[in-house]
């Protein structure tokens, strides 16, 4: 914890005053050791949730989610940004706006992987506006499977999706949370005086 800055421009972990670059243990570089221990936290927290399925969104979501799922024993799905040609018929679908490409994905999982007994836990890397969990949500609801939670790794606290999604009715888990990165420096909602 405490204060991290990025000082050489070329590997900056804070980008800017909105964006973060996490490509040494998640975003490109995966630590496995890392993912683990998140894969145990998520299941511990959504322990009591009879979770039956974990859903993300490729490509950086799929490491913690697949941990999360291996703790849980359960399937864990990934959703496809870009339709596959072997990606036919059945699929519930979102929009999706994307934070970090700028555009807008259609979103998609495949019909035969969601049904209405399931209680879904959502995983993904990073939370800004929300924008990739409430589409994953919408798939989930048009399953008329239930979401049981949303787990995420890291949340910009300092950003909408965490109060829209829990205005939105849902349970959500951010392991860390950052307040700020202004002037180049991690500030963590722990260190914020309230
Ligand atoms: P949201 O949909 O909540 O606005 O943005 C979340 C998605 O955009 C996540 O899937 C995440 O990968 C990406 N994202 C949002 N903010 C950042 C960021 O600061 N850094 C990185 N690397 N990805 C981000």
């Amino acid at each position: 914890s405490g204060n991290s800055e990025g000082k050489d421009p070329a590997g900056r972990i804070v980008v800017s005053d909105a964006v973060l670059k996490i490509d040494s243990f998640l975003n490109q570089q995966v630590d496995p050791d890392l993912m683990n221990e998140i894969g145990r936290e998520f299941a511990a927290r959504f322990a009591s949730e009879s979770i039956t399925k974990v859903l993300t969104i490729e490509s950086s979501g799929i490491a913690p989610a697949l941990m999360t799922a291996m703790r849980l024993r359960v399937p864990m799905i990934f959703a496809r940004k870009k339709k596959s040609i072997t990606m036919q018929g059945d699929l519930y679908a979102a929009p999706v706006y994307s934070y970090t490409k700028q555009e807008v994905n259609e979103v998609t999982v495949a019909k035969k992987f969601l049904s209405v007994n399931d209680r879904v836990l959502i995983i993904d890397d990073i939370l800004a506006n929300g924008a990739a969990a409430l589409g994953l949500a919408q798939i989930v609801e048009q399953a008329q499977a239930k979401v049981a939670g949303i787990g995420i790794v890291l949340e910009k606290s300092f950003q909408e999706g965490a109060s829209k999604l829990k205005e939105a009715g849902y349970r959500v888990e951010s392991l860390v949370k950052v307040a700020s990165l202004q002037n180049q420096q991690i500030r963590f909602l722990e260190d914020v005086p309230v």
